[in-house]
């Protein structure tokens, strides 16, 4: 049985602590964002809560305001980037069939060209 995601095995818990370098872009109490590793547009930036969360399904009432704060901070960055003015796309996958390959919440922050909708 593979050991189920935790703190202390997460990767982007990892890059919280620090163990794993990433190229961060904003570092606050409660949130980090950083540049994704393959990246799939010109500016990909992951905005993740330092606290462990495993996806947005597991989100609760109490962790409303941190996951406001999420959106908001990807928002400023996407402004910090220049990519604001002619919009970006912010997506964040949940589980298995929403294609999520990293268990600890993460938002999406992708711009500089054009997007499809729906995505694939
Ligand atoms: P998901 O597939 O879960 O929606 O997104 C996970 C993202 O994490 C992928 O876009 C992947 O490229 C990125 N990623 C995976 N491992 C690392 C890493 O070690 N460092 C960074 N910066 N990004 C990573
Ligand atoms: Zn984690």
């Amino acid at each position: 049985m593979p050991e189920p995601t935790s703190a202390a095995t997460c990767l982007f818990c990892r890059i919280v602590a620090g163990e794993i370098p990433a190229t961060i872009v904003h570092d606050d109490d409660d949130i980090l964002a950083f540049r994704d590793i393959a990246p799939r547009a010109p500016t990909h930036i992951l905005v993740i809560p330092k606290r462990h969360v495993a996806s947005a399904a597991d989100l609760t009432e109490e962790s409303a305001p941190l996951a406001g704060r999420l959106l908001l901070t990807a928002a400023r960055i996407a402004v910090e980037e220049g990519i604001a003015a002619d919009g970006y796309r912010l997506v964040s996958n949940v589980g298995r069939w929403g294609g999520q390959t990293v268990d600890h919440l993460h938002v999406h922050l992708m711009g500089g060209r054009t997007f499809t909708w729906p995505p694939g």
